[in-house]
């Protein structure tokens, strides 16, 4: 066992993928240049058609990133000051900032100890203690996130849902591609937003998002409020909107992309159980419940003594990220809300153990015997 790898490793290695589509991005890039619509241009609808294709739902309408994928979706719910929405603390903080953002209230909730996701039996107490506080606040929505590309157990969400009159939004923004029980991602709860950071399992080349509805009434609102709140024209303004729109170029990258995705998530997940199977026991492996397939936004892993194990990992040139250190309900921007550490144990204790190694379609098995090594040697 060396201590340098052969070449270097990427914690996401964005460049093997653009080697082997460079030729169709050329052309499709070239495309936007000779038609000039550089914003909401034909690629932007062609990709709208495909992605409600692809995960089966009647409507998808793009947008600038994943964050404004959250927001617009929240504005088309109407959620405003007074109102209540539970999403997990263990999550990227876009997904309670666009609550704060409309002026509701984020309540925070514990994840399952297993699959790091919103945890639907301290989601039924969290809204049940609220209830019980008389707070004056409406308990409207909830957000569960597809952490790290494992879908949240949406049945269960759901019924808690339905029995107190909420509506769902489901954070696709790691999750796009992953499937729980038989049906793919951003078809669950009522809504649903998703994002193309170049580093999510399907990115673009800067910022862009999408939101997915089977409701008519709620997509003409999204393609709204994308416009400043457009009516008949750009200068009819019918509601508060943003400027969330999607740059046609960013929408011929996805569209590339999307021609070798299906491939590149069986790669993921063969790459991920091989990680499984060598790395045993030498840290807690992901736990992939039996009814999802993931699409490995991350591979995350737990360790006790994280930090030791992260410098021995730095010393052989092995990338590593930590999702994430610190949760929502302990994060300076989220202090008026009055939480404070114990408040929410299992995403505080793993928050504390929690690291990802590099998750990528390209990931050779040579690298990955590299990496496997030197975390066995670490841990
Ligand atoms: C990345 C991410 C977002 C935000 O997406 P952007 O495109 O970066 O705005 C929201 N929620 C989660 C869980 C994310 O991982």
């Amino acid at each position: 066992m060396t201590t340098t790898p052969k070449k270097k490793i990427d914690f996401i290695d964005l460049k093997a993928q653009q080697a082997r589509i460079r030729k169709q991005l050329d052309k499709r890039i070239s495309a936007v240049l000779d038609h000039g619509s550089y914003i909401l241009g034909p690629e932007v609808q062609e990709l709208e058609n495909l992605l409600a294709r692809y995960v089966c739902t009647k409507h998808c309408i793009s947008c600038g990133n994943g964050t404004d994928a959250l927001l617009m979706a929240l504005m088309a719910y109407d959620v405003k000051p007074g109102d209540a929405i539970f999403a997990p603390s263990f999550t990227f903080v876009a997904t309670a900032e666009v609550v704060a953002l409309t002026g509701a209230t984020p309540v925070f909730v514990d994840i399952d100890p297993k699959t790091y996701n919103i945890d639907p039996a301290s989601l039924e107490k969290a809204i049940e203690n609220f209830l019980r506080k008389k707070t004056g606040l409406r308990a409207r929505g909830i957000i569960p996130v597809d952490l790290f590309g494992q879908p949240a157990d949406y049945d269960a969400i759901m019924a808690v849902a339905r029995r107190h009159n909420m509506f769902v939004l489901e954070d696709a923004a790691q999750g796009f591609g992953a499937v729980y029980k038989g049906k793919k991602t951003c078809v669950f709860g009522d809504i649903a937003a998703t994002s193309f950071f170049p580093a999510k399992p399907l990115g673009c080349y800067g910022d862009g998002g999408a939101i997915f509805t089977n409701d008519d009434g709620v997509a003409e609102k999204l393609k709204s409020i994308r416009v400043h709140g457009q009516g008949t024209d750009k200068y009819d303004n019918i509601r508060i909107g943003i400027n969330g729109r999607l740059d046609s170029l960013q929408a011929a990258v996805v569209l590339v992309k999307m021609e070798i995705f299906d491939e590149e998530l069986i790669s993921r997940n063969r790459i991920a159980n091989r990680y499984s199977t060598l790395l045993g026991k030498s840290v807690v492996t992901p736990y992939i419940d039996p009814h999802s397939q993931s699409c490995w936004a991350q591979y995350s892993v737990l360790t006790e003594d994280r930090t030791s194990v992260l410098a021995k990992l730095k010393a052989r040139s092995i990338p590593t990220a930590i999702y994430y250190p610190k949760p929502l309900h302990l994060q300076d921007a989220f202090v008026y809300l009055g939480y404070k550490k114990g408040d929410f144990p299992i995403t505080e204790r793993i928050a504390e153990r929690i690291f990802s190694l590099p998750m990528h379609p390209y990931l050779d098995e040579e690298t990955q015997d590299y990496i496997v090594g030197g975390i066995k040697e670490s841990t």
